[in-house]
C-alpha cells in the first residue's frame, strides 16, 4: 500500500469533504477487493472517507509532519454480508488508552449472563482472543472456576472480545478460533454490531486496523460455514450496540436460537446487507463534519475557546474531515499518559492532560467520544465550576 502525504495544516472542510477524485461511492472500487471472510469479489463500496492518517499513530507534538495518509473505505460483501475495510497501513503504534468504566461494567454483566445460561463449565479452560485496546475478561472468568488454556491448546470456552475485527484475514482468524473449541465447548464472540453503526450513523468507527464490522447476520453465516450454529445473542448498550454471540458445533447445522433470531430480524429491518442503506453513512459523515466545522467557526468568531476531550481513534477522521486545527480546537485532553504530549494525526492539535484544560480557559469542552460524557463530567467537576460547559460532539447543531 502506497501512502500519500498532506500538509500538516488541516485540510479545509470543503477539500476534505470532496474525498478522493478517482473514486466515488457507488462506483466500482478500483482495487476490486476480495472478501476477507468468504473470498467473494461481489460487493459494493459503501463509505469513502478519502485519505486519512492512521488513527492510532499519534505523532509527538514536535513532529510537524506531514503525516502519511491512506485511503479509508468500507466495502460490503454481497455474498456473506461482511462489511470490511478495503485496505490500509498494516502496522500502527498503539498508545494504550484508558479503559472506560462502561466497558468494565459491561464485561462483568456479560460474564454473569453467560454463566446464568450454563455456558461456563466449572473446571473448564478458556482461550481468550483480545483487542489491542481493551482489557482481559480472564479475571472475571476465574471466579467461575475456569482457568486459562495453554497457548494453542483446545478450550471449553473460546472467547473473542473485540479481537476479531483487528485481523486482516477474517477466514483464517475464524478458522483458528473455531478449531480451538474443545468437543462440547462454546465459542463466544463480542462485537460492535453493524446494526448499531448503521442505526446510529456511527460512520467514524471506520478506521485503519479495524478490518471487519460484523453484523449478527454476517457472523452467523461465517460461523455456519465452519459448522458452528449461533445459539444465543445478547445485546448491550455499550458503544450504542454491542452483541455477545455464543456458538457451538452442531452436527446437522441446526437453527439459530430464539435470541439470535431476534437479532437477525433487527438486522434485516435495519438493512445491514443493503448497500443503499449503508451508503447513508456517507451522507451522515458529510453532514456531521460540516456541522462540526460550522460550530467551531462560530465559536472562534465569537471569541469562545474550545478544547476537546478524548483523543480516541474515532475522533481522528471526524477532526480531519471537519478541517479542524488548533485555531478552531485549541487542544484535545486525554487521561491516557501515553497520548499526552502527542498531537491528533492529520492536524496540529496537541493532546494534553485533563489537568491542563483550565489553562486554555475554554467555554466549551467538546467530548469527542460521547460514551465518556457522563464519566468525565463526574470526574472533572472543575470544568462546570469554572463556568465552562460539556458539549457532546454527537448532537452538535450548526
Ligand atoms: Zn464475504
Amino acid at each position: 500500500m502506497s501512502s500519500h502525504t498532506v500538509p500538516l495544516k488541516a485540510l479545509g472542510a470543503a477539500e476534505a469533504l470532496a474525498g478522493p477524485k478517482e473514486q466515488s461511492v457507488g462506483g466500482d472500487c478500483l482495487s476490486e477487493p476480495a472478501c476477507r471472510a468468504c473470498g467473494s469479489h461481489a460487493g459494493d463500496l459503501v463509505l469513502d472517507l478519502g485519505n486519512q492518517p492512521a488513527a492510532d499513530w499519534l505523532p509527538p507534538r514536535g513532529d510537524l509532519g506531514p503525516d502519511p495518509v491512506y485511503p479509508l473505505q468500507m466495502w460490503l460483501c454481497a455474498s456473506c454480508g461482511l462489511a470490511q475495510l478495503v485496505a490500509g497501513p498494516s502496522t500502527t503504534e498503539e498508545p494504550q488508552g484508558i479503559e472506560p468504566a462502561a466497558v468494565i461494567a459491561q464485561a462483568r454483566e456479560a460474564v454473569r449472563r453467560v454463566s446464568a445460561a450454563g455456558l461456563l463449565p466449572h473446571g473448564g479452560r478458556v482461550a481468550e482472543y483480545r483487542s489491542p485496546h481493551d482489557g482481559s475478561w480472564m479475571d472475571l472468568l476465574v471466579p467461575y472456576g475456569l482457568s486459562p488454556a495453554c497457548e494453542g491448546a483446545p478450550a471449553e470456552v473460546v472467547l473473542d472480545c473485540f479481537g476479531l475485527m483487528h485481523v486482516a484475514d477474517q477466514a483464517a482468524a475464524v478458522a483458528e478460533r473455531a478449531a480451538r473449541v474443545a468437543p462440547g465447548g462454546v465459542l463466544l464472540v463480542q462485537y460492535h454490531s453493524l446494526e448499531a453503526i448503521v442505526s446510529h450513523g456511527q460512520w467514524n468507527l471506520l478506521r485503519h486496523g479495524h478490518y471487519a464490522y460484523h453484523s449478527t447476520t454476517s457472523l452467523t453465516k461465517i460461523l455456519a460455514a465452519r459448522g458452528f450454529c449461533s445459539l444465543t445473542g445478547w445485546r448491550f448498550d455499550l458503544f450504542g450496540g454491542t452483541v455477545l454471540l455464543t456458538a457451538a458445533r452442531v452436527a446437522d447445522g441446526g437453527r439459530p436460537g430464539p435470541s439470535v433470531e431476534l437479532l437477525l430480524r433487527q438486522d434485516e429491518r435495519t438493512g445491514v446487507r443493503d448497500a443503499t442503506v449503508l451508503r447513508g453513512l456517507q451522507r451522515q459523515a458529510e453532514d456531521h463534519a460540516a456541522r462540526l466545522h460550522e460550530w467551531l467557526v462560530a465559536e472562534q468568531t465569537a471569541g469562545r475557546a474550545v478544547v476537546g476531550y478524548g483523543a480516541a481513534s474515532r475522533a481522528v477522521p471526524l477532526l480531519v474531515f471537519a478541517g479542524a486545527d488548533r485555531t478552531l480546537l485549541q487542544a484535545v485532553a486525554d487521561a491516557s499518559v501515553a497520548k499526552q504530549g502527542r498531537r491528533m494525526p492529520g492536524t496540529d492539535i496537541p493532546i494534553i492532560a485533563p489537568s491542563q484544560i483550565a489553562d486554555h480557559e475554554p467555554l466549551s469542552v467538546l467530548v469527542l467520544v460521547p460514551d465518556l460524557l457522563s464519566e468525565v463530567r463526574a470526574s472533572l467537576p472543575g470544568i462546570e465550576a469554572s463556568g465552562a460547559r460539556w458539549v457532546d460532539v454527537a448532537v452538535l447543531g450548526p
